[in-house]
């Protein structure tokens, strides 16, 4: 209570103090970003719609029925609010939807003992209820396969099979949550230079290894008919990290039912069984594919802009609208979306007028590779592997995305786009008493903005507090509307909206950087 007391203090004192004084040139018009922050302080829908997309329809995995809902809600709330354009684009093919209907797991013998489990997405469920043996089949070499081909072929029918390690534990001696510190926000805004193209081919080749393991160890499992493949979360205290363990094509080769586990449960179950003291699990996992429509969409909407010129010029919003299964997809990326919405009803509410054209995009299967993003870019501006553009590329003026969790923005990666620096650093200014200070030339990757960027588009994704991203939410249960900071989203939303505000009244468009090679083979 005491926290947001403070918060409250502070954005009244912000809504208050700042003057519509005469401005340098390039400078943050300070009127419109006064009428911003007071819609984005004092009349914010974002914990609104934070709570729609992820108590509500969350979570929203790509091709499921959650999505379509989340989006239908969506395009409802956008016709609403009066934009234009709005609509579902198509792209695909993305492949057959997936949904966890009905989950329990317990062990009941030697103790009963309830366990936190999640399934794989893209698994096939247990057939019903079903109680069986647990069998550890420990397998982390071919050497290891080959030993268990021989040791276990014929006797893993119907059992449920765990082959991963023990996972080593440690204490958590550092909270959760973290804000960047002046010092850390100093060294990001440093150049880094990197190693070389060799860096990370140890990674990557281990990565591989691992995978082609992985197809044998599965083809062996699915042969022998087990009743599902156990495995301890990445994680620990209880959270679960939890993705794919299967395919989106129903013509590759079926995987068994996959399950993960608490890593403390799983280390439970093996203890048991590496004492020889038998484990009888009990465990209903119902899955269901959807093969009806095996193309997705993304979410478009548009505030038309008001100068007979420039109108023809659009300046974009987005983030990535889909989540993992297991919690509700809140900070991943519910925050963003929520945000980014909540960016654009704040223009549309404030009345301001905005030359060029404002779009959101808010996209799909970006869990599965960028997949949503890279279609539209495909579809719009150009194609990344050959470099051929089309005329909207000229057009799109400048992509801002938002996809790092619940913390406030701390200022914006330029991707190497030295040109825009003064120009951000001047727009910054109304926001640096909210925290928002830092420029780096770095690059960040992981997401959306690189599909602008892949055809010479400036794309840029924002600096945030990390919060508990990495630590607790990231691809987790518990990715949950109780991660979601309030006063950082209303932050946020009131930093894009003037980002956006700007940018769509500015004489000229964003500097580009020069146009990037072809990338024959997808990059990211
Ligand atoms: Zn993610």
């Amino acid at each position: 209570m005491r926290r947001l007391g403070i918060a409250l203090a502070m954005l009244l004192t912000i809504s208050v103090v700042l003057p519509a004084a005469a401005q340098a040139p390039g400078a943050a018009d300070l009127d419109a970003i006064y009428k911003i922050k007071d819609e984005g302080f004092n009349h914010s829908q974002v914990m609104d719609i934070m709570s729609y997309l992820s108590d509500v329809y969350g979570p929203r995995l790509t091709n499921s029925p959650n999505i379509k809902a989340a989006a239908d809600w969506t395009t409802g709330k956008m016709k609403e609010w009066q934009l234009a354009n709005v609509h579902l684009e198509p792209w695909g093919p993305f492949g057959r939807g997936w949904s966890n209907e009905k989950f329990s797991a317990q062990m009941i013998a030697p103790r009963p003992f309830n366990l936190i489990a999640f399934p794989k997405a893209w698994t096939p469920g247990t057939d019903g209820l079903v109680t069986a043996d647990a069998v550890l089949v420990l397998v982390q070499t071919e050497d290891d396969l080959t030993k268990a081909e021989a040791q276990f072929k014929g006797q893993l029918k119907g059992k449920f099979v765990l082959t991963a390690p023990l996972p080593q534990i440690t204490p958590h001696f550092e909270a959760d949550a973290h804000r960047y510190t002046e010092a850390e926000l100093a060294d990001l805004s440093s150049q880094e230079i990197s190693g070389g193209p060799n860096a990370n081919a140890d990674r990557i080749a281990q990565f591989r290894a691992t995978r082609e393991l992985n197809v044998k160890l599965q083809k062996f499992l699915l042969d022998e008919g087990v009743a599902a493949w156990l495995e301890p979360s990445p994680h620990d205290d209880g959270t679960i990290t939890v993705q794919s363990g299967g395919s989106r094509d129903a013509k590759d080769p079926a995987a068994p039912p996959r399950i993960v586990l608490a890593s403390e449960h799983y280390g439970r179950i093996y203890r048991l069984l590496k004492k020889s003291i038998p484990v009888t699990l009990q465990i209903d996992d119902e899955n269901k594919y959807y093969d009806d429509s095996l193309d997705s969409f993304n979410i478009i909407g548009e505030i038309p802009g008001s100068d007979k010129v420039k109108a023809d010029e659009v300046v974009m919003i987005g983030g990535h609208f889909d989540s993992w299964h297991a919690g509700t997809g809140a900070t991943d990326n519910g925050a963003g979306s929520a945000v980014m919405l909540e960016a654009i009803r704040i223009l549309k509410a404030s009345g301001l007028k905005m030359k060029r054209t404002v779009r959101i995009g808010l996209w799909t299967g970006e869990e599965e590779g960028l997949l949503g993003s890279r279609a539209y870019v495909k579809d719009h501006f150009g194609d990344s592997t050959t470099m051929q553009l089309k005329p909207e590329q000229a057009k799109l003026d400048a992509y801002y995305n938002i996809d790092n969790g619940t913390g406030k923005v701390r200022g914006v990666y330029l991707q190497g786009n030295e040109a825009v620096a003064p120009l951000f650093a001047e727009w910054m200014k109304p926001f640096n008493n909210l925290g928002m200070n830092t420029l780096t030339i770095r690059n960040t990757g992981g997401t959306d903005h690189l599909s602008f960027n892949s055809v010479g588009i400036p794309g840029f994704q924002f600096i945030q507090d990390e919060i508990d991203y990495d630590s607790r939410t990231h691809h987790t249960n518990m990715d949950l509307y109780e991660r979601i900071q309030e006063p950082d989203m209303k932050q946020m939303a009131v930093i894009v909206a003037s980002f956006v505000y700007l940018t769509a009244n500015r004489e000229e468009m964003i500097p580009r950087k020069p146009l990037p090679p072809p990338t024959p083979q997808r990059q990211f």
